[in-house]
């Protein structure tokens, strides 16, 4: 397997009376053939020319019976395509030299039978002595005459013209005829059967279509595929052999032929000559291209020329001094065709089906073993099967309760249960995520602190208890109503900013922004002051007033259109700062208001922000000086030998008075630095909660003023569009452009390809005129339906 091989040749020598014993010598090899010509012996053959030749074949068959042929030619070839190699048989010469003799035989004589019947019968002998593999025969019959295709194994075959002709395809599986009938045969008699039938319609045809049988290729191909009968086996290998017997191999000027004949003739010839030159690339280990597809011949038997097939041609000659000269020229041919090396090589493929049975065998091995492990190990049990809905169930439930706090832990069990714990992780965040989304959108309306009535009303509502706290307020998970608390307890500030935090973050994530949140925190650090937008609704996909951050408080230009009527427009537009002092007095004096309010709170916590930072530093002062007396205190007693007596700690109360005031001083430290970092956090809070007043201050505005003063440009340009376009219409434009598109498409070939292959601009002309033509047809096609529509 895999090594190379010699293409096999033989000659065989037809039987004759009038063996030319002076002119044709064989070896003692059996494998060598001379030829000598005599000089007179034609005329044209002038005295200086080459008279001797001498021919190194794999065997002179001169008298040989069917059987030693086919023992000698056949046998191995048919045999190892049991094992999966191609294989191929080609019977070479001119007409009446024996190659229909060699190939099929005289059919009705069975001892005169030829290869085909004998390798069929070869076949089935074989495939009974394999019981452990299912082998299938497939057979087809195909001949190929003036560069036509056709079936001999067709059921009505040469019924009229208007059968389907066929094509040769090539695809990864190799070469294949589309619309050849391949013929499942499961015994020997069926094989025969199909072989007579084709023998018949070759004959018939020939008769019908008055063409002389001599010029035609005939390949019957017989395909293998072999199974293992073992279910384990996933590789099947398959094979096949073409037995050819091809059309004479005469030259044309000889036959004399005219009209019709001299046609024939003419594509005899011309496929030999094919055959020959690819013959010739295939002996030439130089070439990496072999013309296979200059004829339906060489194109049809592509993967059963070389490559990894066992070759063997057979080339039948006369014994007669008359045909000496086309004696020469086929063996020429055969010894030409000796230097073809093929890589025999087995034809595995997967059986996809079996690989699956396999692996469904292996996982359930593997799951019994995985029980048995676990039964050693006296682990709890364990499917490892898919979860149900059940069970994804009660690990969402595990996760919520590790998120809750009420579950300590979430146990190991199996790798898909971890799987599932990270899945359920996942769509838990998510859901929160657009649960708070949601409870924002929907939800969160803030109460003007002015507005009684709807405060009293959610009182009696029993959202907020008479001091302003949420109902179940401590139950951070919940916050699905907005209201703004009137007071708070310290320790629900911080859980109040976490939760902001995360409400704040995942809104951030949405593209939403959160000013009303922001405020409602402020609001908390702020314990009885409250600040409250006049905002019915918290607009999350408000980007336009996130992604403005100013740090001063001066209108920009934008254009963001509301659905909103329109007070009457002046001609010309107010300056914008003119116009942004009326709107802080008049449309924006509440949200003004807020504003300023809310910046006033951030002055205020920062001043009280400098005024603990200025008395931190004085307490650290202070420390630093007691500290230092206290030293002082400990070494003058350290001097004095004071420090130990009877093994009691003595300290004097000046040194008493220094550790208490120093143990003071720290709390205070302590306290005023623990007030800075709550102080710090709140002023934080608070100007971003300036910062968003001022952006929606600036955006209102800007709705305002664009609504007030100015026309969009892209609404004119709306408008200005005429009722030129209507549906279904194809602007012209369109269609002239198409032809220019591929005349672009054309002169973008001729760079890329010309250079390489010249001779492609004829294929590429054709290829472009005909796309220039679908497209045409296409558009026309357009119209014509816009049009009935
Ligand atoms: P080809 O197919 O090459 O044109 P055929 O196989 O048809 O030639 O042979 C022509 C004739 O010669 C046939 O009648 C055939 O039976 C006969 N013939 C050819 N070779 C032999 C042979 N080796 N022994 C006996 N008869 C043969
Ligand atoms: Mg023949």
């Amino acid at each position: 397997m895999g090594s190379k091989k010699k293409v096999h040749t033989f000659v065989r020598v037809k039987p004759t009376d009038d063996f030319a014993h002076e002119m044709i010598k064989y070896g003692n090899d059996s494998k060598s053939i001379d030829i000598h010509l005599k000089k007179d012996t034609r005329k044209g053959v002038v005295n200086n020319q080459q008279t001797d030749w001498s021919f190194k074949l794999d065997g002179v068959l001169h008298n040989a019976s069917q059987d030693l042929v086919y023992e000698t030619v056949a046998k191995d070839v048919v045999s190892q395509a049991l094992d999966g190699y191609n294989g191929t048989i080609m019977c070479y010469g001119q007409t009446g030299a024996g190659k229909t003799y060699t190939m099929t035989g005289a059919t009705e004589n069975y001892r005169h039978r030829g290869i085909l019947p004998r390798a069929l019968q070869q076949v089935f002998r074989m495939i009974e002595e394999r019981p452990t593999h299912a082998i299938t025969v497939r057979i087809s019959y195909l001949e190929i005459y003036n560069e036509s295709l056709f079936d001999l194994l067709a059921t009505l075959p040469y019924v009229g013209t208007s059968v389907t002709p066929m094509t040769i395809v090539e695809n990864t599986q190799g070469i294949f005829i589309k619309g050849l009938s391949v013929h499942l045969t499961s015994q020997e008699e069926d094989a025969f059967s199909l072989l007579f039938e084709g023998e018949t319609n070759r004959i018939i045809a020939a008769h019908t279509l008055n063409k002389n049988s001599s010029r035609s290729h005939c390949i019957f191909t017989i395909y293998l595929e072999a199974h293992s009968r073992t279910l384990s086996e996933e590789k099947y290998i398959t094979s096949k052999i073409n037995l050819v017997d091809l059309a004479g191999s005469e030259r044309l000027g000889k036959s004399g032929s005219e009209g019709l004949v001299l046609k024939e003739a003419t594509y005899i010839n011309k496929s030999l000559s094919f055959l020959e030159q690819a013959i010739i690339a295939l002996g030439d280990q130089k070439r990496d291209h072999i013309p296979f597809r200059q004829c339906k011949l060489t194109h049809a038997l592509k993967d059963s020329l070389g490559g990894n097939c066992n070759m063997v041609l057979v080339t039948n000659i006369y014994g007669e001094a008359a045909q000496l000269e086309e004696t020469l020229s086929s063996l020429r041919f055969a010894s030409r065709m000796k230097l073809v090396t093929t890589e025999p090589a087995v034809n595995e493929k997967y059986d996809a089906e079996r690989m699956v049975k396999n692996l469904e065998k292996e996982l359930a091995l593997l799951k019994q073993e995985l029980a048995v492990h676990n039964s050693l190990c006296s682990r709890p049990v364990v499917t490892y099967d898919p979860m149900d809905e059940v069970q994804i169930a009660e690990i969402n439930s595990q996760v919520r309760r590790y998120l809750e706090g009420t579950l300590e832990e979430i146990d190991i069990i199996s790798l898909r249960q971890i799987q599932e714990v990270f899945n359920q992780f996942r769509v838990i965040l998510s859901q929160q995520e657009q649960e708070v989304e949601s409870t924002l959108r929907r939800k969160y309306t803030l109460i003007d602190k002015n507005d009684f009535a709807t405060i009293s009303a959610i009182h009696k509502a029993g959202i907020v208890d008479a001091d302003g706290h949420l109902v179940g307020e401590s139950d951070g998970q919940s916050f699905a109503f907005g209201i703004i608390p009137f007071s708070t307890k310290p320790g629900k500030k911080a859980k109040a900013k976490k939760i902001f935090k995360e409400l704040s973050s995942s809104l951030k994530k949405e593209g939403g922004s959160s000013p009303l949140s922001l405020k409602d925190l402020d609001t908390v650090s702020t314990s009885k002051t409250q600040l409250v937008l006049p905002v019915k609704e918290v607009d999350v996909k408000d980007s336009a007033s996130r992604e403005r951050e100013t740090s001063n408080i001066e209108p920009q230009v934008s254009s963001s259109p509301k659905e909103e009527p329109r007070p009457p427009r002046p001609s010309t537009p107010p300056p914008r700062s003119l116009a942004f002092e009326d709107f802080k007095n008049e449309r924006g004096s509440e949200i003004n208001r807020i504003f300023k309010e809310n910046k006033a709170i951030l002055n205020e916590r920062k001043k009280r922000a400098s005024e603990t930072t200025q008395r931190i530093n004085a307490v650290k002062r202070e420390i630093d000086v007691t500290k230092e007396a206290l030293n002082f205190q400990k070494s003058l007693r350290e001097k004095q030998g004071e420090y130990e007596n009877k093994g009691l700690m003595i300290i004097d109360e000046e040194e008493f008075l220094l550790i208490l005031k120093l143990k003071d001083l720290k709390k205070q430290y302590r306290s005023k630095y623990q007030d800075l970092r709550d102080l710090r956090a709140e002023i934080q809070y608070c100007q971003r909660l300036v910062d968003q007043c001022r952006q929606r201050l600036l955006m209102e505005f800007d709705i305002w003023y664009n609504e007030s003063f100015v026309i969009p440009e892209d609404m004119q340009a709306v408008m200005s569009l005429g009722s030129s376009i209507r549906p279904g219409m194809v602007p012209v434009n369109r269609v002239v452009s198409l032809g220019e598109d591929d005349q672009d498409k054309f002169s973008q070939l001729q760079q890329t390809v010309l250079p390489e292959a010249p001779d492609s601009i004829p294929f590429i002309n054709a290829k472009v005129k005909t796309e220039q033509k679908q497209n045409y047809l296409k558009t026309m096609m357009g119209l014509q339906q816009a049009h009935r529509k």
